[in-house]
This record gives C-alpha cells, structure tokens and sequence, in this order.
C-alpha cells in the first residue's frame, strides 16, 4: 500500500533522509545500510512496486531516473572512476521495498557478477 510506503513517505518528507537530489520527478538519497562508500538510491516520486507495475505512460519517469543517475554521479566525482546502477525486482532478486528504486554504489572496485 501507498500508505505503508517508505519511500512514499521519504517524497512526502514524513520520515527523514539524507537527500542528495531532488526535482519534480525524481528523488536521490542516501541509502541508511550503505555498501560503498557512494550508496545512494534513486527513485520516481511516483509509486510504482515493481518493473512490472510499469506502464507506457512511465517511460519518461524512469528515463528521468536513470538520467538523475548520471548527474548525481557526476557531482559525485564519479566521471572517471564510474560506478554501479542495480535495482532489485522481486523475491529473487531480494526486492525489500515495493517502490521502484536503482542503487547507485561507487567509490571502490565492484564485484561483478553480484552474489
Ligand atoms: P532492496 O529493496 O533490496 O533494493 O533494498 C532496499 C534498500 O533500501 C536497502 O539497501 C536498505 O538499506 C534501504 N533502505 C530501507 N529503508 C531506508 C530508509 N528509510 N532510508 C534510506 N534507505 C533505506
Ligand atoms: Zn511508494
């Protein structure tokens, strides 16, 4: 439920978090469990659970998600070094939180592929 969303409540500055970025469509903040030195997440302000939730009047939204990435890891001084964007969909992939959100990790060397 929307109600019961944290990342809902983070847009709607109901529950602190260190915000990195924000606009009209997209939040970035750091992620409370860090596992680099740079852990931040990127969401939509819109709640949308999983990929599968979306639909064609979204592609904008996530365009602008991935393109918030790219600047906040800019401003980061990521730009030389680069850095990771993830996101987890679902039981599987060990999805905690039912509002689509992309990790942003950087700051130390990756393993890949992740476990
Ligand atoms: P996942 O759904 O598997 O992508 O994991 C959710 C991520 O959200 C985890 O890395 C948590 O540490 C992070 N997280 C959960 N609650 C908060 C919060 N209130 N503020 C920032 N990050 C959070
Ligand atoms: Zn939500």
């Amino acid at each position: 439920m929307m109600q019961d969303c944290v990342f809902c409540k983070i847009v709607k500055k109901e529950i602190p978090a260190e915000i990195i970025y924000e606009d009209e469509y997209v939040m970035a903040f750091k992620d409370i469990h860090p596992a680099a030195p740079v852990h931040l997440l990127l969401i939509p302000k819109k709640h949308i659970p999983t990929f599968f939730d979306l639909t064609d009047e979204d592609i904008s939204i996530i365009g602008r998600v991935q393109l918030a990435a790219a600047r906040v890891a800019q401003k980061l001084n990521l730009e030389d070094k680069g850095f990771r964007l993830v996101s987890n969909c679902k039981g599987d992939a060990g999805q905690l939180i039912f509002h689509i959100h992309y990790h942003l990790l950087g700051g130390r060397t990756l393993q890949w592929p992740p476990g």
